[in-house]
């Protein structure tokens, strides 16, 4: 992995920590203990990841996030401790791609980079416009779903859900965002819709829908499709 990552994490111990780690895999890693420097360091060292810690001394990585979004939408994978929670989901609202709560290991650190680094290239590519996973395969242009050539019928709203899901492989959605782009602002609370809804895309296109390996549900956070 030959890439710029910027690690913005206060705690001199944990920046050394995931800078070894970091460099073992061949990045190439910049260092901020503050939001100040941060941001200065995403304009000097044009970055393609960012690790984010969110409690700085100079402020929350909420706001850091709010800002780099306005200008950027380079990855930012947030490290938050346990009782940082309502700011995770904040951040992950905010712009954020994806969290590691602490403490957390080195292999699932580098995992997770993997799989937003890729799912940057894939942006880059031409976009296809069918999608497949396990037995199903999903056709954007003509708004069709198979599932082992089979057509699987979907109502509007289970089609939308799908389309928000496939949108971002790998990348944790908040139960707000979804609710938001599905149903409408005025449904951000209705989290029961989104429980209904997502088990109706479990039973049509999960081959064990009591143990789904592509609608994954993120306790306490929202969901996550993986491909
Ligand atoms: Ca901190």
């Amino acid at each position: 992995m030959d890439y710029r990552v910027l690690v913005i994490e206060d705690e001199a111990q944990i920046r050394r920590i995931l800078k070894n780690a970091l460099v073992d895999e061949g990045c190439h890693v910049s260092e901020a203990g503050t939001i100040k420097d941060g941001l200065r360091q995403v304009g000097s060292t044009n970055p393609e990841l960012i690790l984010l810690d969110l409690g700085l001394p100079d402020g929350d990585g909420i706001s850091f996030i709010k800002e780099v979004r306005t200008w950027s939408d380079i990855p930012i994978l947030i490290l938050s401790a346990r009782f940082d929670e309502k700011d995770k989901i904040d951040g992950l609202n905010a712009g954020a791609d994806d969290y590691l709560t602490k403490p957390f290991g080195s292999g699932e650190l580098i995992a997770r980079i993997r799989a937003l680094l890729r799912r940057k290239t894939r942006l880059g590519e031409e976009v296809s416009s069918v999608i497949q996973f396990g037995n199903c395969s999903v056709d954007f242009a003509n708004r069709t779903v198979f599932r082992n050539a089979q057509e699987v019928h979907l109502t509007s709203i289970e089609y939308k859900l799908l389309a928000v899901m496939l949108s971002r492989p790998d990348k944790v959605m908040t139960q707000t965002h979804i609710l938001k782009t599905v149903w409408g602002d005025s449904y951000a609370d209705s989290t029961h819709y989104l429980r209904i809804y997502m088990s109706h895309l479990r039973q049509k296109l999960e081959e064990n829908p009591s143990q789904p390996k592509h609608f994954l549900t993120e306790i306490g956070v929202g969901y996550r499709f993986k491909q």
